[in-house]
């Protein structure tokens, strides 16, 4: 689900490309502009690379006002923890499911300051709390589009993005094929009279945990009991005794 990100009075127009390629690659597509200091601009476009359609429909308006009036829930973002007032401070991960609850019934939004000072407390009138990406206390102000990028994250984390993973090209052998290559290799250690003394009795137990933690697919089992077969014939072959 979109959330509306709201960059204010940005100096650098190359933040603003870099903003909206940290926005596209987590799924987020509805930028808002106050006031920029120079956009359009083929620094931003530059730093958007594939992500220029999202400059080509950001919305520019004056004011944050204008910015958030039709918005439910509004979170500003800010390097400082703010003092002179109570707010309540959210990290990313607390925001992001916020927003993305009550962005259920209206749009919802965050808000990203200007590069040197930040949001100020007139944007923050306009805001339902602060969302404060930890840092480390010598030096909290990260880059602009890198908290875009953090945030933004965190939303698509939220809604389930995380979770993707490759598939596998196969399923897992089931355990009785594991069983069998258990006893397989326990057959071929006793014909080759093997024994590691510091594994001992447990030795085929070892195997089996390594095999088990492998998470073999049918295909390797198969490749690990031809081994097993292939030493057992040339044996045979060489007129060991079975
Ligand atoms: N001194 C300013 C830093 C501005 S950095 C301040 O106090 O906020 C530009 C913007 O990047 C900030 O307005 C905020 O939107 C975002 N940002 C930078 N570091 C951040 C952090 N640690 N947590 C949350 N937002 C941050």
């Amino acid at each position: 689900m979109s959330i509306r990100f709201i960059l204010v009075a940005t100096r650098h127009p190359g933040n603003i490309g870099a903003a909206a390629r940290a926005m596209k690659t987590m799924g987020q597509a509805e930028l808002w502009l106050v006031a920029p200091a120079a956009f359009p601009s083929a620094e931003a476009s530059a730093l958007a690379s594939g992500a220029d359609d999202l400059l080509a429909r950001a919305r520019v308006v004056g004011t944050l006002a204008e910015a958030v009036a039709d918005c439910g829930l509004v979170l500003g973002t800010s390097a400082r923890l703010r003092s002179e007032y109570y707010w309540p401070v959210l990290t990313p991960r607390e925001a992001a499911p916020r927003l993305l609850a009550a962005r259920a019934s209206a749009p919802a939004a965050l808000v990203f300051g200007t590069e040197r000072t930040g949001l100020s407390n007139a944007d923050f009138d306009l805001c339902h709390g602060l969302v404060h990406i930890a840092a480390h206390p010598d030096y909290e102000s990260l880059n602009l589009a890198q908290a875009v990028q953090i945030l933004a994250y965190e939303l698509y984390c939220a809604t389930g993005g995380e979770a993707r993973r490759p598939r596998r090209g196969a399923p897992l052998a089931p355990v009785a094929e594991l069983q069998r290559l258990r006893t397989h290799a326990g057959e071929v250690l006793a014909e080759i009279r093997f024994a590691d003394r510091r594994a001992g009795p447990h030795l085929l137990r070892r195997l089996a945990r390594i095999f088990g933690r492998a998470e073999l697919d049918q295909h390797e089992v198969n490749i690990l009991r031809g081994v097993l077969t292939a030493v057992q014939a040339r044996r045979r072959r060489a007129g060991s005794p079975p």
